[in-house]
């Protein structure tokens, strides 16, 4: 295979702060980034594969804030979002999929896509579930495992049902800080280690891929999250160019309500 160059573009982002129901959850990155770029080159070729990132699938409610609006994809338009993926032949593949591909060259379908789901909230279960059953596809969820059991989060039982109809679970973390902002390894190692023992104890299966909480990271949590034995993980960067130098790096497009631009940042 002849080497080619590839530039991948890392935008900026800016952390906010967003209050849902009620009380502070998460500290989101902002989806309009302003592009600082940062130029990478490699040397490898790249595979392109655009990796969904949805936050709330769950009706708009009267009174929903412009920030919260940009987190929640409507079920019906999720379901013209999973449409639009079927009609043009787009097919959902797993992070194991992926590595597959790095590591021993497995064949991936033409035109491969990646869903994933951050922060395990109850509307992915109740809204997005079916619909991902509906078309037969698989979806990697992101949870941490703190808040799973409480209000409007997922419920072990739940994600259980979930592993058993074929989605993959992911890791996010205990309690969803910025991992780049703690400075003792135990604390860092317990949120990237420990949460993936106590998922991995409630599924009874291995937990293979990481999400950085607010896409937040430096090359300290890299290797951490190496070492803990994941075999990816998913930054918040936009882009649909995939590479084996960034497999603890991958890079996403967050998915809002807007059909249109969901469509245009697919195929890009
Ligand atoms: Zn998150």
């Amino acid at each position: 295979m002849p080497s080619i160059k590839v530039k991948g573009i890392l935008p900026g982002f800016v952390i906010v702060v967003a209050v849902f129901a009620g009380y502070a959850y998460a500290q989101t990155p902002a989806i309009t980034t302003s592009s600082s770029a940062v130029s990478m080159s490699t040397s490898t070729p790249f595979t392109r594969v655009p990796i969904l990132i949805y936050h709330s699938v769950r009706p708009y409610y009267p009174g929903i804030t412009k920030l919260v609006k940009e987190y929640t994809v409507p079920p019906d338009i999720f379901d013209d979002q999973l449409k639009y993926l079927r009609d043009n032949g787009y097919t959902p593949i797993t992070l194991d999929d992926l590595t597959a591909h790095f590591n021993s060259n497995k064949l991936l379908p033409d035109r491969p896509v990646i869903i994933t789901f951050d922060d395990g909230w109850e509307n992915q279960y109740r809204y997005a579930f079916p619909i991902m059953k509906k078309y037969g596809y698989t979806g990697i969820f992101y949870i941490y495992s703190n808040p799973i059991d409480r209000k409007v989060f997922m419920k072990w039982d739940e994600v259980k049902t979930m592993v058993d109809a074929n989605m993959v679970i992911g890791d996010h973390t205990k309690s969803h800080p910025e991992l780049s902002k703690i400075k003792d390894d135990a604390t860092l190692r317990k949120e990237i280690e420990d949460s993936k023992k106590i998922i991995e104890a409630k599924i009874g299966k291995p937990v293979n891929d990481f999400a950085y909480p607010f896409g937040d990271f430096n090359s300290h949590t890299i290797e951490i999250v190496k070492q803990a034995g994941y075999q990816s993980a998913r930054t918040v960067f936009k882009g649909t160019h995939q590479t084996n130098d960034i497999v603890f790096t991958l890079h996403g497009i967050i998915v809002t309500g807007d059909f249109n631009r969901f469509v245009s940042l697919i195929n890009e």
